[in-house]
């Protein structure tokens, strides 16, 4: 016996409209911003090469900008991008339905991003910003070379 039938692809039909689905949204909503498998294994590399960090947490107390982790002491605040809401050149592709509404809050994302960039570098602190499809090992070497002070050239 197979299930489904011909015409009703429950697959087909869940990617057509997935961005209209109250579940979905919920889902997305829910992966958003915690725990996600890169951002795991990103942290234990860092953890195993010696560092110490805070996770979710405000480098500014009276900036409601939340990094991933942030190095207190040298001043490091890490932010770790979905590629979806953060819109990755790569891997951002608009939903086929909701256009406006979801390039919209992709755009306001982009342009929080950028705040917080600005807002943190005047008040010292240096970010890394990484993208959820970067090797975890690339990521977490180039976190170690921030924080140690022996990065060289963009952090980004
Ligand atoms: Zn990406």
């Amino acid at each position: 016996m197979t299930a489904g039938q011909p015409g009703t692809d429950t697959k087909a039909g869940a990617t057509a409209s997935w961005a209209t689905s109250p579940a979905t949204r919920r889902a997305m909503q829910a992966n958003r911003r915690r725990d996600t498998a890169p951002e795991m294994a990103i942290r234990r590399l860092v953890q195993a090469a010696g560092l110490r960090y805070r996770v979710d947490a405000r480098p500014l107390p009276t900036a409601r900008h939340t990094a991933d982790m942030i190095f207190t002491r040298a001043r490091v605040a890490v932010f770790i991008d979905g590629c979806w809401w953060h819109g990755c050149a790569d891997h951002y592709r608009p939903p086929a339905s909701n256009t406006t509404y979801w390039a919209g809050k992709v755009t306001r994302n982009r342009e929080r991003d950028l705040l917080a960039n600005e807002a943190l570098t005047a008040a010292g602190w240096i970010v890394v910003r990484i993208w959820e499809h970067e090797a975890p090992e690339s990521a977490a070497r180039r976190i170690e070379a921030v924080v140690r002070g022996t990065a060289t050239g963009s952090v980004r």
